[in-house]
C-alpha cells in the first residue's frame, strides 16, 4: 500500500501546484500509515526531483518519454494508473488543475476508483470512513463525499493547501511505462506561447477588472498593477464579451475557476456567477465606486471610490515600497 502523488511541471520545472499536492499526499500517507512516492513526466532535472525528499516523497518515479512531452490526457492518465498498479497505491493524488481536471475521470475508470475532485481539506478517517470536503457547484458551497472503494482518487483545489517541509530520504527511478498507440491519438505538434505573463490558473495573486472601467484603453494601469505584483490579470464575463480582454481572462461560473492568496477586482459589481469563480480566493480585495455593489458583501478589504483615482495611488506605492 502506498499514496501516489503526480506532479506536474511546466517547461520541466516543478510547479508550485506540484508542492502543495505533495504536501497534502505526504499528510494523507502519514494519516493512512504508508509511504509517498510521487510520479513526474517530462524532463524535470534530477536535482529538482531529489530535492522532493524534503516535502516527505521517499520515491520519485520519473518517466521522461519522447511520446509524452506534451500534455496528453489519454496517454498521461494510463501512465499514472500504471504507477499506481506497480506501487500498490490505493489512493491518488493530483491537483484539480487544467491537466487534473481531465486527468482524474480517465485515471478512476483504469483504477476502478472513486473521486473526489476540487478537495480542499485532508480527508476525514473517524470510524474506518474515507471522507473529503470538497468544493461544489461553482464553489458555492462545500460537500462531504464518502468514497467507499478501494482505490480513490482525490484532486486538490490549488492555493487550498500550504507547503510543509517533511525530510525524508528518497530515491529516483526511472519509470518506463507503456504507452498504447490508442492513446496518442492527439497529438501536440507546436506550442505557441501568446504572452509571457503570470499564467491565470497558477496565479498567487490576480488583478481584475469589469465594466466598470469603461472601455479596454483604461487596462493599462491594470496591467501595471498586476506587473507589480508580479499578477496575473483577469476580467468579468461581459468584458471578455466585448472583446476589451481575451476570453482567457475571463473568470466565473462559465469562466474560469480561480483561487489566489489575492484576488483584487476593480469596477466589478460581484454577480453571483462572477463570485462563483472567485469566492475562494484566500482575499478579496473591492475597488467599487458603488458602496452597495454586492461584491463588498464577501470582500475582506473594500475601497469605495473611483478606480481611476485609487488604482494609480496604489500603483505609486508598491513602486515606493519597491524602491
Ligand atoms: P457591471 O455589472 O456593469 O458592474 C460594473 C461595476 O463597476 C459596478 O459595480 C459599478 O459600481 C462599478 N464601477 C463603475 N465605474 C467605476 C469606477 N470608475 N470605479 C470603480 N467602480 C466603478 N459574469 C462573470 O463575470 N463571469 C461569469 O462567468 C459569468 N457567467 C454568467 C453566466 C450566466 C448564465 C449569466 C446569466 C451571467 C453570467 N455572468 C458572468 C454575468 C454576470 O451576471 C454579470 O452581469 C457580470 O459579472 C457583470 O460584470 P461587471 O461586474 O464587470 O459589470
Amino acid at each position: 500500500m502506498a499514496v501516489l502523488v503526480y506532479i506536474e511541471n511546466t517547461d520541466n520545472k516543478l510547479k508550485k501546484s506540484a508542492l502543495e499536492t505533495v504536501s497534502y499526499a505526504k499528510a494523507v500517507a502519514e494519516m493512512l500509515n504508508t509511504n509517498l512516492v510521487a510520479l513526474s513526466i517530462g524532463n524535470v532535472a534530477s536535482a529538482e526531483l531529489e530535492s522532493l525528499g524534503k516535502y516527505g516523497v521517499s520515491k520519485v518515479l520519473n518517466t521522461n518519454n519522447e511520446k509524452l512531452k506534451s500534455f496528453i490526457n489519454q496517454a498521461y492518465a494510463s501512465v499514472i494508473a500504471q504507477a499506481a498498479k506497480q506501487e500498490n497505491a490505493d489512493v491518488v493524488i493530483l491537483s484539480n488543475s487544467f491537466a487534473g481536471k481531465g486527468l482524474t475521470p480517465r485515471i478512476a475508470i483504469k483504477l476502478n476508483a472513486g473521486i473526489a475532485d476540487g478537495a480542499v481539506d485532508l480527508p476525514d478517517t473517524t470510524g474506518g470512513k474515507f471522507v473529503v470536503k470538497k468544493t461544489a457547484f461553482s464553489n458555492k458551497a462545500y460537500a462531504y463525499v464518502e468514497l467507499e472503494s478501494s482505490n480513490k482518487i482525490i484532486s486538490l483545489t490549488p492555493n487550498s493547501y500550504k507547503i510543509v517541509e517533511k525530510p525524508e530520504s528518497v530515491t529516483v527511478e526511472d519509470f518506463s511505462a507503456a504507452i498504447k498507440d490508442s492513446d496518442l491519438k492527439t497529438i501536440i505538434k507546436e506550442i505557441v506561447r501568446a504572452t509571457n505573463k503570470v499564467s491565470l490558473p497558477d496565479a498567487e495573486i490576480v488583478v481584475s477588472a469589469g465594466r466598470g472601467l469603461k472601455g479596454p484603453e483604461n487596462w493599462g494601469m491594470v496591467e501595471e498593477l498586476a506587473n507589480l505584483l508580479g499578477a496575473a490579470t483577469a476580467c468579468s464575463k461581459p468584458v471578455s464579451d466585448a472583446g476589451w480582454r481575451p476570453h482567457s481572462e475571463h473568470v466565473g461560473q462559465t469562466g474560469l475557476a480561480i483561487s489566489p492568496n489575492l484576488y483584487i477586482a476593480i469596477g466589478i459589481s460581484g454577480a453571483i456567477q462572477h463570485l462563483a469563480g472567485v469566492s475562494s480566493s484566500k482575499v478579496i480585495v473591492v475597488i467599487n465606486k458603488d458602496p452597495e455593489a454586492p461584491f463588498f458583501k464577501v470582500a475582506d478589504y473594500g475601497i469605495v471610490g473611483d478606480a481611476f483615482e485609487i488604482v494609480p495611488k496604489i500603483i505609486e506605492e508598491v513602486k515606493s515600497l519597491k524602491a
